[in-house]
């Protein structure tokens, strides 16, 4: 018997990479994540909700000469994500940022308030997901949120399925987890059903010390306890590998590099080829 033909699309999973902290390893991970898992023949679009545009950059495109950014797509009705999405690598692409993002907070603030603003970013870009640029279908969109609960992360929330949250197991980890959780379950209620927090990303990790170790105790038990709630987070887990502190992820940035166009075989690129082999294998 021959099998009936695949009409139906695939959809990607979308995770925001979403902390509101700063320097916790969000941008690090979305662009090397992302890297990592066209290696594994997955295409993926990144998308940079960050006015600071590290992600734009980190990939090679620049903001200054960049026509059309986030900001345009936000605020302007006639911009479609396809105005602006950019191929960066084989099968990478990225839809970039730029500093007037910071203003599009205020800007959208009335129509916020009439319920409005919160689903820009996921109307403009579902029409490209099953598309893409050459017709073909994205695998995984990766969102770097910017580092607040604003109306960007609330946007980049609305369109995701997927929450992943980078941190550092270091001091005060933990101290902010619970508003950032609570706002993913404030969107989970009002605009999107689908979202959980499904992974936790360690980066700049500094190995087995003392410290480390006591504050991975303290965050594997405070999943655990959430196992049984009905809590967007009730199936988080620690995603490994923790991403060691190596300084060719630091470096690579200002190069506009991937850590696998940069230095394919240290520490770094080793990690983050593992946490992509992980990502594939969760069960969503
Ligand atoms: P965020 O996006 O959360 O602010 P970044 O990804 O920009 O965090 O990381 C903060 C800083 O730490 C950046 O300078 C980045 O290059 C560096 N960094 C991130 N991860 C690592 C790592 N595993 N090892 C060394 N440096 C890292
Ligand atoms: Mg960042």
């Amino acid at each position: 018997m021959e099998s009936a033909p695949q009409t139906q699309s695939r959809s990607p999973r979308i995770i925001a990479l979403m902390n509101q902290k700063g320097g916790v390893g969000k941008t690090t991970t979305t662009v090397n994540l992302g890297a990592a898992l066209t290696l594994q023949r997955q295409r993926v679009l990144l998308i940079d909700l960050d006015p600071q545009a590290h992600m734009s950059l980190h990939v090679g495109i620049n903001p200054d000469e960049t026509e059309q950014t986030l900001y345009h797509l936000l605020t302007d009705d006639a911009v479609n994500a396809s105005d602006l999405l950019h191929e960066v690598r084989d099968d990478l692409y990225a839809l970039p940022a730029e500093v007037n993002l910071a203003g599009v907070d205020s800007e959208l603030a009335q129509a916020a308030a009439a319920g409005q603003a919160q689903h820009i970013l996921r109307d403009k870009v579902r029409p490209i997901l099953s598309f893409g640029a050459d017709g073909e279908p994205f695998d995984f969109v990766l969102i770097d949120c910017p580092p607040s609960l604003g109306l960007l992360t609330i946007n980049g929330l609305a369109l995701a399925n997927e929450v992943f949250v980078p941190m550092q197991a270091h001091f005060l980890a933990l101290q902010g987890l619970s508003k950032l959780l609570s706002t993913v379950n404030m969107v989970r209620q009002s605009l999107n059903p689908n979202l959980s927090v499904t992974g936790i990303v360690l980066g700049l990790h500094d190995g087995n010390t003392v410290l480390a170790n006591e504050v991975m105790g303290d965050l594997a038990g405070f999943l655990e306890a959430a196992r049984p709630m009905d809590v967007p987070w009730n199936r988080a887990e620690v995603l490994k590998p923790p991403v060691r502190r190596n300084i060719k992820l630091a470096e690579c940035p200002s190069f506009g590099r991937t850590i696998f166009d940069y230095a394919p075989l240290c520490p770094g690129a080793q990690d983050y080829r593992a946490l992509a082999q992980s990502v594939l294998a969760m069960k969503s």
